[in-house]
Parts: structure tokens; C-alpha cells; sequence
């Protein structure tokens, strides 16, 4: 395997629950290496997160960052909607998250180790998230919208979760199908249209 290619669902490093970096690996060449390399796969992807076991890696590590580009299929409206802004590259070494108020948040949600699919998935609208940067500098961000969204996603890969055990099964949909019917859609008329 390539040291980019993306794991995908089948995987059994998906469904393990990743270690935590150890104090001695912060500043580390090695910890260095594994966040480049994950930031390039993402990147490359296209996609606004990714955690190490995405790579192989059974670690607690995540990286995530969107940009304007990653956006372009979404109008103003469903940007405000979604609370989709850019935000600039983060990396978090064992992230431990606060999760703020109900679930409510529900949007079609995609992941790179599950290709070509995507479901609505109802996640907390906040979050703080508290972590460890590379050098193990504490980070602490709370945050509403997309990144909350991006951040849950992310911390259930380390935890061995997918989007799908989360998802409201009868949205499951491929994405062409999805962009082409449902994305413009408010949630709440998807879910009436598909009884989900
Ligand atoms: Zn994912």
C-alpha cells in the first residue's frame, strides 16, 4: 500500500479503538511525519479531515482544515445552514471532546473511507474539543457548525466509529443521486420524503 492510499470501510484498523500518543512521541520526528503525511492525504483526497487510522494508523491523531474551494457545490444559503466556513489547518494529538446540547444538527455527511456514498447524519451543533498539539502544547477550540461537525467525525474514527453507525439509514444515498435530489433540500423534507 502507498503510504497516501486511504483505508477503506472493511478494514479492521477502522473498527479499533487507537492508541494515544505517548508523552515521549510529542516533538518527535516520527509524530512530525505521520501529521505531514496525513495532511498531504487529505489534501490529496479532497476532504476537510482525517484521522490516523484512515492511514493505517492506530493513533489518536486527527488532522482537518476547509477551505473555500471544498465548498464551491454549496450556495450562501446552504453554507449558513450548515455554518460551513473556512477554517485554517489544525492538528490534534489525542482529542478528548465536550459534546454541547442535543444532536441536533442534520446534514449529509461523507467519508473518505466509505467512497462514493453519503447519508444524513444528526450531529451536536457545538463543541469544545481539548487536545495536544505536535510540540504537546494544550489546544482547546469550541466551535458550532461544520468544524463541530468535522470534529465528531473525526474523534469516532479513533474510537473505532463510522458515520454510519449514526446515520439515519434510509438516507443512505450515492453521491451522485444524493447532489442530484437531496442535497439542496432542507433536512427536514428529505427526512418526511425518505421516512427516515
Ligand atoms: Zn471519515
Amino acid at each position: 500500500m502507498a503510504k497516501h492510499d486511504i483505508v477503506r470501510a472493511g478494514h479492521p484498523v477502522l473498527r479499533a479503538v487507537a492508541e494515544p500518543v505517548a508523552e515521549d512521541e510529542f516533538g518527535s520526528k516520527a509524530l512530525r511525519d505521520l501529521v505531514r503525511t496525513m495532511v498531504e492525504s487529505m489534501r490529496r483526497a479532497p476532504g476537510v479531515g482525517l484521522a490516523a487510522p484512515q492511514i493505517g494508523v492506530s493513533k489518536r491523531v486527527i488532522v482537518l482544515e476547509d477551505a473555500e474551494r471544498l465548498m464551491a457545490a454549496l450556495n450562501l444559503e446552504q453554507r449558513q445552514a450548515r455554518a460551513r466556513v473556512p477554517f485554517a489547518l489544525r492538528a490534534l494529538v489525542n482529542p478528548e471532546l465536550e459534546l454541547l446540547g442535543a444532536p441536533e444538527a442534520v446534514f449529509f455527511e461523507g467519508c473518505l473511507s466509505v467512497p462514493g456514498l453519503s447519508a444524513l447524519v444528526p450531529r451536536h451543533l457545538t463543541v469544545t474539543v481539548r487536545a495536544r498539539d505536535e510540540k504537546g502544547d494544550p489546544v482547546e477550540w469550541t466551535v458550532s457548525g461544520w468544524p463541530a461537525r468535522i470534529l465528531q467525525h473525526e474523534v469516532d474514527h479513533l474510537d473505532g466509529g463510522l458515520y454510519v453507525d449514526r446515520m439515519l439509514t434510509r438516507t443512505l444515498g450515492v453521491n451522485d443521486e444524493v447532489a442530484a435530489r437531496w442535497q439542496s433540500m432542507n433536512p427536514a423534507e428529505v427526512r418526511e420524503k425518505l421516512r427516515a
